[in-house]
C-alpha cells in the first residue's frame, strides 16, 4: 500500500488533504491510519518522528512499517477524506537539528579527520559520536566557528534521488548500502550524504550551531550540540540560572567564579575550625564524664543513656575515657527512633571479656554487633526501654567480671 511521501516533495508543507486507506489497530491495541498521501515524516535514519493532528484527532507516533506509514491516534479516525497538520514547530526544529548534524559531521571530518559514527536528534539535545579518544576546545571551536559561517553563507541544501550506479559520481562521505531509492542530501562543496531526513533548503535557515559540551564514550568522543531555535531556548535556560547566581552571590556574571571560589573556601576553613571546636567540646564532655564515674568495688564506672546520637561519636567518646584513665568501664545506650544501640569499652588495664558481655546482652534486643576484648558496639531493636537496658548491661558486667 503505497502512501506518497508529500514530506519528500516538499518538506514546507504544514497541513494537507488526503483519503484513509485502512483505519486499524496494531498487535498492541494501537489504533493507526494508513492515508492515500502524507506530509507526516515517519521515524527513520536518526530523526525522529513528526506529531500533529489528522481530523483533529492527535497523531502522537508515525511509523513505517511493513511498507506502509502508520500513523497512530488516540481515538481511531472514521472519515474517509482527512484534513493532516503537522506540528510545525517540533518538525522545523527536526529540520534544523539535522542539516546543523550534517554541518556539524562535515566540518568535523574536513578540518580534523573526525568520522560521525552515529548521531542522535534528541528532544532537547542532539549528538554525534566522533571516532576519535579525544577533543581539544580549540578543535571544537573552530569546527562551531566554520559550520556557523556556512550557515551565514545560506548554501543551498538539495536533495536527489539517485540509482545504485550513480553513486560513483559523488564524493560520498559514507558509502550507501541501499540498492534502490537511494537519496542524497546534497550541500555543494560541502557534504554529500546518502540520507532519508527532512532538511530546510538553504543552510542560513539552520539559524545557528552551539556545540554545548562533549565526554568520552567508550573509545570516542560524543559531542552534545543544539541548533536554531533551541540555542536560544539554552541561552534563555542558562541566563535565568545566572540571573539567579548573580543575586545570591551578589556579584556580576563575570565575577561569579570568583565569587563561588571564595565561598567554598570560607566553608572549607569554617568546617575545619567546627571540627577543632567538636574536638574540643567532646573532651570537655568526657573530661566531665571521668568525674562523675561511680566507684565500683574494683573499677570506675561511666554510664549515660542519649537520644539520637551518632554512634561514631560514643565510641570516639568511650576511646578517650579508656585510654587516658585506668581501670574504667563505659556503658553508653542510644536511642534512635527505630533502634537501641549499645557501646561499651575499658582501660586495657582491665580483664573484663567484652566480647562475652555484647554476646549476652545483644539475644535480649534482636540484636547485631561486633568488637574488640576492649571495646565493643551492636544495636539492635527497642523491644525494651533503654534504662532496663543500662540496668541488665550493668548486670551482666557483675557477672562476668
Ligand atoms: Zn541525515
Amino acid at each position: 500500500m503505497d502512501t506518497e511521501k508529500l514530506y519528500y516533495q516538499d518538506p514546507y508543507i504544514q497541513s494537507f488533504s488526503a483519503e484513509i486507506l485502512q483505519s486499524k489497530k496494531d498487535d498492541k491495541g494501537r489504533f493507526y491510519a494508513v492515508l492515500n498521501k502524507t506530509a507526516f515524516y515517519p521515524a527513520g535514519g536518526g530523526q525522529p518522528h513528526d506529531t500533529g493532528t489528522i481530523n483533529d484527532v492527535h497523531v502522537y507516533d508515525v511509523k513505517e512499517e511493513k511498507g506502509e506509514i502508520r500513523h497512530y491516534t488516540e481515538t481511531p479516525v472514521q472519515e474517509r477524506k482527512v484534513n493532516g497538520v503537522i506540528n510545525w514547530v517540533r518538525r522545523f526544529g527536526h529540520m534544523q537539528q539535522h542539516a546543523g548534524q550534517h554541518l556539524l559531521s562535515a566540518a568535523f571530518e574536513d578540518m580534523y579527520g573526525y568520522r560521525t559514527t552515529s548521531f542522535h536528534l534528541g528532544s532537547e539535545t542532539c549528538t554525534i559520536d566522533l571516532d576519535t579518544p579525544e577533543l581539544s576546545e580549540k578543535e571544537a571551536n573552530q569546527v562551531e566557528e566554520n559550520v556557523n559561517s556556512v550557515i551565514l553563507n545560506n548554501l543551498p541544501i538539495q536533495t536527489r534521488w539517485v540509482k545504485a550506479n550513480e553513486l560513483s559520481h559523488f564524493p560520498l562521505r559514507k558509502a550507501v548500502s541501499k540498492e534502490n531509492n537511494i537519496r542524497l542530501v546534497i550541500i555543494p562543496d560541502i557534504d554529500y550524504n546518502g540520507c532519508g531526513g527532512t532538511h530546510p533548503h538553504q543552510t542560513g535557515e539552520v539559524g545557528s550551531v552551539k556545540i554545548l559540551h562533549w565526554e568520552k564514550q567508550k573509545k570516542q568522543i560524543r559531542v552534545h550540540f543544539v541548533c536554531g531555535n533551541r540555542v536560544l531556548k539554552q541561552l534563555e535556560t542558562k541566563h535565568r540560572v545566572i540571573r539567579h547566581l548573580t543575586s545570591m552571590l551578589s556579584a556580576p556574571q563575570e565575577d561569579l567564579e570568583n565569587a563561588l571560589a571564595r565561598m567554598l573556601n570560607q566553608q572549607r576553613s569554617l568546617e575545619k575550625s567546627n571540627g577543632t571546636l567538636k574536638l574540643e567540646l567532646l573532651s570537655h564532655e568526657t573530661d566531665k564524664l571521668i568525674q562523675q564515674a561511680k566507684q565500683k568495688d574494683d573499677y570506675k564506672l561511666v554510664s549515660k543513656i542519649y537520644v539520637n546520637r551518632p554512634v561514631k561519636l560514643l565510641q570516639q567518646m568511650a576511646k578517650n575515657i579508656t585510654q587516658t584513665s585506668g581501670n574504667m568501664l563505659v556503658l553508653f545506650v542510644n536511642e534512635t527512633d527505630a533502634k537501641l544501640q549499645i557501646v561499651g569499652a575499658r582501660s586495657k588495664d582491665m580483664d573484663m571479656r567484652m566480647k562475652e558481655f555484647l554476646s549476652r546482652i545483644l539475644p535480649g534486643i534482636n540484636g547485631k554487633g561486633g568488637g574488640s576484648e576492649t571495646m565493643v558496639q551492636g544495636a539492635g531493636d527497642r523491644t525494651i526501654s533503654s534504662d532496663k537496658l543500662m540496668e541488665k548491661m550493668t548486670s551482666i558486667i557483675e557477672e562476668i567480671k
